[in-house]
C-alpha cells in the first residue's frame, strides 16, 4: 500500500454541509485502518447521490480483497492488547468517545441529511439514539461482572465474560449513525475489535465515527471501517478471524448473511425488515392518536424499520380517515436542510419507483388511494426522489401493498370490527418488529399486550423502540435465528462476549478422604 499522507475528511465539528448545493470537488470516501484514512486502489466505485437533488456527493469503493485483508489483520493484531486492558481502562476511551460524538452531533447529522435525505431534525435524532447506546456502554464494566456460587462445601463456580475477537458489523442506509452505534461501543467496551461496513448508500456518518475513535485515543486497529457491497460482506462472512457478525438490513440480505455466517461457525445477530401495525380503538384520544400515527407513518419518509406502515381502524374509528388525510396533507415534503421540512425524499430513484409501483398495485387490486403522493416535487428540488405522503384505504391482507415492506411514506389502512380481529391480522403477519395500540382502557391494552405476537409494543406510543438500558426486541421474520441475539443492552453484551465458567477446589479445602472417586460429582 503506497503511503497516503494526510487523507482527511472534508468536514469538522464546526464546518459541514448545510445545503443541497452541488459539490464541485467530489472526493472518494476513504476507508479507515490502523487509525488512518486511506483511499482504495480500486477503480470499482459506487456513486452516492444527494436524494434531494441526485447530485453526486461522493464515491464509495468496492475495496480490493487485499485491502479487506489488511483491515481484518489490523483488527486481529490489535485484539490481544485491547482485550488485556482492564475494563476501567477501556471505559476511559468510551468516556472520551461519547464526548466527541456529542461535540460532532450536528456535523454527523448534516452528513446524514446530505447522503441519506432525512431532515436535519430527524438526522439529529438518528445520532442521539446511537449516542445513547454509546453512553450506556460506558457502564460496560458493570455488565462484564461475573457470578460466583459455592456449589459444594469445598467448591465454587465462577463465570467470566470474555471478548470474542474481531467482530464484523454490516449496516443499512436508513440509520447511518444509530446502527453503527448500536454495535461499536458495546463490542469495544467488552474487549473486541471491530471491522465495520457502513451502507454504500450513506457512508459519511461512519467515517466521522471512525475519525472520532482515533481522537478518543482508541489504539490502532480497534475500530476499522471498510467499504463495498456484496463482495465486502462475503469477505467478512468467510474470514476465519471474524468471530461474530452484527447485521441490520433487509430480509433478503440478512437471511443470507445469517445462514452463511452461522454455517461458517460465527455468531450472528441480524435485525431485518418489518411491517408494523397500529390498532386504533374507539376509546382512544383521537387528536393525540392521529398525530402519533402521522408522525410514525411519514417521519423519515417511512424509511424506518419501526415506522407504522399499517393502521387497523376498529369499528367507528374508520370515520376518522378523512380527518387523518386532511392532517397529513399539511405535512411539508422538502429538502432535509430546509427548516420547514417534515419529511425528505426517499433514498434512491429505484426506491421511489418501487414505492410508486406498490401504490399502483394497490389501486389495481381494488384498494382506494385516498391521498396520492406520487408525482409530487418541491419547487426547488425538481430532480429528487420524491414521494409525498400516501394513504391507501380499504386494503386487504392479500394485497401486495400489505404483504411487502414498502419502506416509503405510504400508510396502508384496514378496517376491522374488533380488537380480536386486529390481533389476528397482526399475528398472521410474518413480521414482528413492533406494534402499537391506542386506547384509554388498561384492560384493552393488557389484552393486546398478552395476545399480540410482536416484539416491541407501544401503548399510546407509536414507535416503541426501547432505550439502551433495555434491548431491541423484534421477533418473527423481523429477526434472523428466532431473535436469540438482540442488539444492545445486556443481551448486546452477551452477544459480544463468551461466557466462561470455572469450577474451583483448593487443596486446603480438600475432603477428609484422598481416595479417588470415579463417579460423577454430585456436589453434595
Ligand atoms: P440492505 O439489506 O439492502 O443493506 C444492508 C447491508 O447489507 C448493506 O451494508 C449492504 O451493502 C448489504 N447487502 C445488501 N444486500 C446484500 C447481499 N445480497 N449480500 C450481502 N450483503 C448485502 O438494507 P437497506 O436497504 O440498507 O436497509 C433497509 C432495510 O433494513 C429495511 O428492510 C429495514 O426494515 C431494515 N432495518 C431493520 C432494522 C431493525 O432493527 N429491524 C433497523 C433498520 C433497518
Amino acid at each position: 500500500m503506497a503511503l497516503q499522507p494526510n487523507v482527511a475528511l472534508g468536514t469538522s465539528a464546526t464546518s459541514y454541509p448545510s445545503s443541497h448545493d452541488r459539490i464541485i470537488n467530489i472526493t472518494a470516501t476513504p476507508y479507515f485502518i490502523d487509525n488512518e484514512f486511506r483511499y482504495s486502489s480500486t477503480e470499482n466505485l459506487i456513486d452516492v447521490h444527494d436524494p434531494a437533488t441526485n447530485n453526486l456527493v461522493t464515491r464509495v469503493p468496492q475495496m480490493a480483497k487485499v485491502e479487506l485483508e489488511e483491515a481484518v489483520s489490523s483488527a486481529q493484531e490489535a485484539f490481544p492488547r485491547w482485550r488485556q486492558l482492564s475494563p476501567i481502562a477501556r471505559q476511559q476511551f468510551m468516556f472520551r468517545y461519547v464526548h466527541l460524538i456529542r461535540e460532532n452531533w450536528d456535523r454527523i447529522a448534516a452528513v446524514i441529511t446530505l447522503e441519506q435525505g432525512k431532515t436535519l431534525a430527524d438526522a439529529r435524532g438518528d445520532v442521539l439514539r446511537g449516542l445513547q447506546v454509546a453512553e450506556a456502554a460506558c457502564a460496560g464494566p458493570e455488565y462484564m461482572k461475573g457470578e460466583v456460587l459455592e456449589v459444594a462445601k469445598d467448591m465454587e463456580t465462577r463465570t467470566y465474560r470474555e471478548p470474542l475477537g474481531v467482530v464484523g458489523v454490516i449496516c443499512p442506509f436508513n440509520f447511518p449513525a444509530m446502527i453503527p452505534l448500536w454495535c461499536l461501543p458495546i463490542a469495544v467496551i467488552t474487549g473486541n475489535t471491530v471491522v465495520l461496513k457502513p451502507s454504500e448508500r450513506a457512508p459519511g456518518a461512519a467515517m466521522i465515527l471512525a475519525e472520532l475513535a482515533e481522537k478518543a485515543g482508541f489504539p490502532k486497529g480497534v475500530i476499522n471501517v471498510v467499504h463495498g457491497s456484496h463482495d465486502t460482506v462475503n469477505y467478512l462472512l468467510d474470514a476465519p478471524e471474524v468471530k461474530a457478525i452484527s447485521f441490520v438490513g433487509s430480509n433478503e440480505a440478512g437471511e443470507y448473511i445469517f445462514t452463511k455466517g452461522s454455517a461458517n461457525g460465527k455468531r450472528v445477530q441480524a435485525n431485518l425488515g418489518a411491517k408494523n401495525h397500529a390498532v386504533i380503538m374507539p376509546d382512544c384520544d383521537k387528536e393525540q392518536t392521529l398525530a402519533a400515527i402521522m408522525a410514525a407513518a411519514f417521519g423519515a419518509a417511512g424509511q424506518r424499520c419501526m415506522a407504522l406502515s399499517v393502521v387497523l381502524f376498529v369499528g367507528e374509528t374508520k370515520e376518522w380517515l378523512p380527518e387523518l388525510v386532511e392532517k397529513v396533507k399539511a405535512l411539508r415534503v422538502n429538502g432535509g436542510f430546509e427548516p420547514d421540512a417534515d419529511l425528505g425524499p426517499v433514498v434512491t430513484p429505484e426506491s421511489k419507483t418501487r414505492i410508486e409501483g406498490l401504490v399502483a398495485s394497490a389501486k389495481d387490486e381494488g384498494a382506494d388511494i385516498i391521498l396520492d403522493g406520487r408525482g409530487y416535487k418541491p419547487q426547488n428540488y425538481p430532480n429528487g426522489n420524491w414521494v409525498g405522503p400516501t394513504i391507501i384505504s380499504n386494503a386487504t391482507t392479500s394485497m401486495q401493498c400489505y404483504q411487502e415492506e414498502i419502506f416509503g411514506p405510504v400508510l396502508v389502512c384496514l378496517i376491522v370490527d374488533s380488537l380480536e380481529a386486529g390481533i389476528d391480522i397482526i399475528n398472521q403477519n410474518p413480521y414482528g418488529n413492533g406494534t402499537a395500540i391506542f386506547t384509554s382502557s388498561g384492560v384493552t391494552a393488557e389484552r393486546f399486550r398478552k395476545n399480540v405476537e410482536a416484539g416491541q409494543i407501544g401503548v399510546n406510543v407509536p414507535i416503541p423502540v426501547p432505550l439502551p438500558m433495555f434491548s431491541f426486541t423484534g421477533n418473527k421474520r423481523s429477526v434472523a435465528g428466532g431473535g436469540a441475539n438482540t442488539f444492545y443492552g445486556r443481551p448486546g453484551v452477551n452477544f459480544y462476549t463468551q461466557l466462561k465458567t470455572v469450577t474451583l477446589k483448593w487443596a486446603g479445602q480438600a475432603r477428609e478422604t484422598s481416595k479417588a472417586d470415579l463417579a460423577i460429582p454430585n456436589h453434595s
